[in-house]
């Protein structure tokens, strides 16, 4: 069965998540108070409409207690996300996702009982930041509990070896989620190098000097991992 989901609020997070969505398949529903961002994004999602999502027979009206999950973008109106928030929750909606632009907004939504809270500015400061930190880092995930997953290159000191010579678990209390590996391969009659998943790592699974490993630990870990095998 298709997904249903809605995004109120078509600013760049919202408009992002909602196109992303429909482009892989999901039936989407695009709100925004803004006729403009409505008919900027209607040609490529199933539903655009303008509404106020403070008003609830508005939503209602949308069917919007049906959806599997709907997000809250709104962005600067923290009133107008509270309000949209609170109405989704008296509608009972499935899942609810709402955005917080900072520590104090976080709080109120989990104090309405809120469970899924996405900060993106923090998110991707974060993950700036770790990027800059730690140059073999291509991406980062972080996680509660100060765990993370991250994609790093594999350090100069690891290539050739084994996953189990390497005792990423017993040495470095990281886990192997899997690696990204380059293939030659004929694309278009051209021969190009194409990036692949290699599937579940083995004990015996050697690392390349190109694999980007995607990694599962706790931060200080991860670091040790990078730091020692430079
Ligand atoms: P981004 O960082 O995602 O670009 P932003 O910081 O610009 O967002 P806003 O512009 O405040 O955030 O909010 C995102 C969208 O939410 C805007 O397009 C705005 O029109 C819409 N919006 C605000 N209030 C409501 C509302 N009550 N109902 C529907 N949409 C709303």
């Amino acid at each position: 069965m298709t997904n249903r989901f809605a995004v109120i609020g078509l600013g760049q997070f919202g408009e992002s998540i909602a196109r992303t969505l429909s482009d892989s398949g999901a039936e989407v529903l695009a709100i925004d108070i803004d006729l403009d961002k409505v008919e900027a994004i209607k040609d490529d999602v199933a539903y655009a409409v303008a509404l106020d999502s403070t008003d609830v027979k508005a939503l209602k009206a949308q069917n919007i207690q049906d959806m599997d999950a709907v997000v809250v973008a709104i962005g600067e109106n923290f009133e107008g996300l509270l309000l949209t928030t609170v109405l989704l929750l008296e509608l009972e909606v499935e899942r609810i996702i709402a955005r917080a632009a900072n520590a104090q907004q976080r709080m109120i939504l989990e104090k309405m009982g809120i469970e899924e809270i996405l900060s993106p500015e923090e998110t991707v400061g974060k993950t700036v930041a770790e990027m800059l930190l730690h140059p073999n880092m291509k991406s980062f995930l972080p996680l509660p509990d100060d765990y993370e997953i991250v994609e790093i290159n594999t350090p100069s000191r690891v290539v050739d070896q084994t996953i189990s010579e390497i005792g990423l678990r017993e040495k470095y209390n990281l886990n192997l989620i899997t690696v990204k590996r380059l293939y030659d391969e004929k694309v278009e009659g051209q021969l190009q190098q194409v990036e692949h998943i290699i599937g579940v790592p083995r004990a015996d699974t050697f690392l390349k000097e190109t694999d980007i490993m995607i990694i599962l630990g706790k931060s200080k870990d991860v670091n040790k991992f990078i730091e020692v095998n430079k």
